[in-house]
Formats: structure tokens, sequence, C-alpha cells
């Protein structure tokens, strides 16, 4: 029987994992294409003296072990997991839960419980308005932003705290989010596990994917890009597959072909609607969704510590009430392995209000050093990176809802660009590759 050949384009995590799933299905040939020289694309990290700078992601996992990335990485296979766990893969949980500077005064808990008190009592006693709210999917014809609507129950400076947790994950305000995303979004955050760091860092889960990907028989081409995809029957090559895909190697001219019976598309909804040929149709209402969507942009800063910073958690710290900062991060204080021994490793991140990225950077900069009293005496500046258009904070904004599903069998879409209502980050794709990757399977017979 003919094996069915399945091309993965991309090496983020919403293709390794895809790739990782398929690969345990019987008779199916799985190979992964990726355009850049290493594999992990955002959530990944390259070595700089010892510190462990990341392509995209902070070293954190949202929701800990009890989220779908969780399920998805370390749960049994018999549930759906991919039990990376006998990879070597695991997660540290952060020392504290979070932490907060107001006022130049630092804050931090061990619970999300331990937020409460930071704030006036009324926002304790409206916590069960917003837990119970119904939110497990968008409220029909909705029309109120999550600013508002949180407005109704809670005072300015918890929502600013809020909102400096957003900024600091998804580079968001409230007010540019549907309501029901905000309410799931805080529900999730509410009930789930605290943020975690991965062992090793991103990279740790990486290698423990290829590693699982190399055992079942999955190719991960690196430097190999994928420029078209074509109906099969268009190269006598292709013409017993459904799609003819079009890959360009790093460095060389013009395009091979190969045949694929089923795609997963791991770089965004914009990059798979431009490389579609006018064979496939595609409805007007998708072009009009993926035309008006605009990617995430931000910037980040990275610092290398002494070890004798006042501070001594990994928890997500909050600025609440900046301009552009929503926090940071020192995951060295669960994952010492992240920075070279004796020196500690911080990771801020803030949201851009424009395409002035140069500006922004000055002034997120001069926010740090305003709000964190310690850090001129213990930092060095290692990098800042920023993150817009091609190599983006988030493809899709929480709330707008892309489908994976454009309309085309045989393709799906996973990724960032495609998160699950109300799960953010990495949960977010945790949350809808073993859907896609289900349908994806149904389709092979
Ligand atoms: C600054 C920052 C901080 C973040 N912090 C966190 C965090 O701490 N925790 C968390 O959970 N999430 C975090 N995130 C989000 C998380 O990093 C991303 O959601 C996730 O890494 C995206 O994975 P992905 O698979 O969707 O896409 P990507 O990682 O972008 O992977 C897509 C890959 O596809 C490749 N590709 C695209 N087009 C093609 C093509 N035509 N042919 C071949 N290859 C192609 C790209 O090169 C890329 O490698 C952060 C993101 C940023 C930017």
């Amino acid at each position: 029987m003919k094996k069915s050949d399945v091309i993965v384009v991309g090496a983020g995590l919403g293709g390794l994992t895809s790739a990782a799933l398929l690969s345990r299905r019987e008779n199916t040939e799985v190979t992964v294409f990726e355009r850049m020289s290493f594999a992990g694309g955002r959530f990944t990290q390259h070595d700089h003296d010892g510190f462990q700078i990341p392509t995209g992601a902070v070293h954190t996992i949202p929701h800990g072990k009890k989220g779908p990335f969780s399920k998805l990485i370390l749960g049994d296979r018999s549930r759906g997991g991919l039990d990376l766990g006998k990879r070597g893969v695991d997660f540290l949980p952060t020392t504290k839960f979070a932490g907060m500077w107001r006022d130049r005064k630092h804050y931090s808990c061990k619970s999300v419980f331990g937020i409460l008190p930071w704030f006036p009592v009324s926002n304790t006693l409206n916590m069960p308005r917003l837990l119970a709210s119904r939110a497990k999917h968008p409220w029909r014809d909705e029309n109120i932003d999550g600013k508002t609507w949180l407005k109704k129950m809670f005072t300015e400076d918890f929502i600013d705290f809020l909102e400096s947790f957003s900024n600091f994950a998804i580079s968001l305000r409230f007010d540019q989010m549907p309501a029901s995303t905000v309410a799931r979004m805080l529900q999730n955050s509410f009930w789930s596990d605290k943020p975690h760091i991965p062992k090793g860092g991103c990279k740790g889960v990486i290698d423990g994917l290829r590693h699982d990907l190399r055992d079942n028989g999955v190719r991960v081409k690196l430097s190999h890009e994928i420029t078209e995809i074509l109906p099969g029957s268009e190269e006598e090559a292709t013409k017993e597959s459904r799609f003819c895909v079009g890959i360009r190697r790093r460095g060389r001219e013009g395009a091979a072909w190969i045949g694929a019976d089923a795609i997963i598309h791991n770089g965004g909804h914009p990059n798979l609607l431009n490389s579609l040929s006018e064979d496939f149709e595609i409805s007007e209402e998708i072009k009009r969704k993926v035309g008006r969507t605009q990617a995430v942009g931000g910037i980040g800063f990275v610092f290398g510590l002494d070890e004798n910073i006042p501070q001594k958690d990994s928890a997500v710290t909050m600025i609440p009430g900046e301009g552009r900062l929503g926090g940071y991060v020192i995951p060295t204080f669960s994952e010492p392995a992240l920075a070279p021994e004796g020196r500690h490793m911080m990771i801020t991140h803030q949201y851009v209000p424009d395409a002035t990225v140069k500006s922004e950077i000055t002034k997120g900069r001069d926010e740090i050093y305003e709000a964190v009293p310690w850090l001129s005496d213990h930092a060095e500046e290692l990098c800042v990176h920023s993150y817009h258009r091609n190599w983006p904070c988030n493809r899709a904004p929480m709330g707008s809802e892309l489908p994976s599903d454009i309309g085309v069998e045989g393709i799906r879409m996973v990724g960032d660009g495609v998160k699950g209502h109300g799960w953010m980050m990495i949960e977010g794709i945790a949350s809808n590759v073993p859907k896609a990757v289900k349908e994806i399977s149904s389709g092979l017979g």
C-alpha cells in the first residue's frame, strides 16, 4: 500500500508537535521543512557566552503542568500526549506565583490568592463574577471590549495590574480584545498551575521533540522554504499526489517540486494564502478575515545579572501603569543552566504602541530602569530584540479566532495564528494541534 506523504511547513512548536503526533500514525511519511537554519522558531534559544538568549519565548510555560501544553508534551500516549518526559523534557515550577512593582516597592506571592490583598477588597468580592461568567466560547454578537467589561467589576489599579500581565504575555491591552477572550484568558490563568520554566529552557522542549521525531522516522529539513502549493496534477512527478509543493533550498536558485497528500502549515495565514495557486478557491470571507488581521509586535530586553540582586525569584513580575513595559521574568531562579555559573538572566517584555521601534526601545529602557530600583547596580544589557512583521510576537491577536481550516481539503493551519479561544501563547498552540492533526489524519484514510 502506498504510504501517505504529509508535509509540515515550518519547524516551530506548532509544526514539530503536529509532526510528532502524525508520526504515531501507521503508513504515513512525515517531512518537516523549515526555512531557517535552526528548528524551534520563536521557541528556542541561542547561546551567548553561557546565557541562553531566547528567539522569542521568555522560557515560560504559562499554565505549568495543568495546561494544554503540558497535556500535549508530557501527557500519556494513551490520552493523546507525546510523553516527552521519556526524552528528558521536564517543566520546573517558578519559585513564586507572581510579582509586582508599584511605586518602586516590590510585592510577590506564592499562589493566585496572594495577589488579591494587594488591591482594594471590592476586587476580591467581585472575583466570583469574573470566574462564573460563561466564556468557554466567544459571545454571540459581541460588541464590548475586555477593558470596558472589566471596569464594571474591578478598580483601576487592579485592572492596570491584570493589563500589565496581558501586555507581558500577549503584547495586547484589554481594549484591543473582545470581552469573552479576556474573561476566558483570566479564568484559565486563575484555575491553572503557576507558570513553569522548561528544563534546559525552550530548547529543552525542542531537543526532546527532535529526538522523538528522529526515532519515529520524521525528517526535519532545515534551510528549506516552501514557496508554492499547486494541485498534484501540475507536474508529472507529483500527479499521484493531491498537492505539488515547491521547495527552495537556501542559497539555491529555483524550486524543486515534491508531492504531498496533506499539508500542515505552521507559517501563518498570509504566508499560506500567498503560496496557494489560484486553482484553490478561498472564500472571500476567509480572505477578508486574514487581510484584516495584523500580527502583534513587541520588544524584549535581556539583562545579565550578578548574584547579589535583591529579588531572588523566578515569578513573572508585573510593572503596572507603565506606558510600554509589561513585566519581566528571571527564569534562572528555576533553571540555573540558562546563565553562566554565578550569574542570572532577566528578560523583559513590552508592547509596541506604534511602528517606531527605535524610539520605543529607548522609552522601554528608561521605564525598566525607573521601575526596578536595583537594576542599574546589578545588570548588564546583553541584547534587545524587536518582534514584528515576519517574526512577530503573535501572528494573530488573541480573539481574532482565525480558522485552522481555510477551506482547502488536506490543509490545516497550526501555530499561534490559530489559538483556541482564551488560551494564550503556547497553551493556545497546544489547544489546537491535536484537532488539526486528527482532521488531517481522517482525510488520509
Ligand atoms: C518576545 C516573545 C516572548 C514570548 N514569550 C512566551 C513565553 O514565555 N511563553 C509562551 O508560552 N509563549 C511565548 N511567546 C509566544 C511563543 O513564542 C510563540 O507563540 C510560539 O513560539 C510560536 O510558535 P509557532 O509554531 O506558531 O510559530 P514559529 O515559532 O514562528 O514557527 C514557525 C516556523 O515556520 C517557519 N516558516 C514560516 N514560513 C515557512 C515556509 N514558507 N517554509 C518553511 N518554513 C517556514 C518559520 O521560519 C518558523 O521557524 C513569546 C513570543 C515572543 C515573540
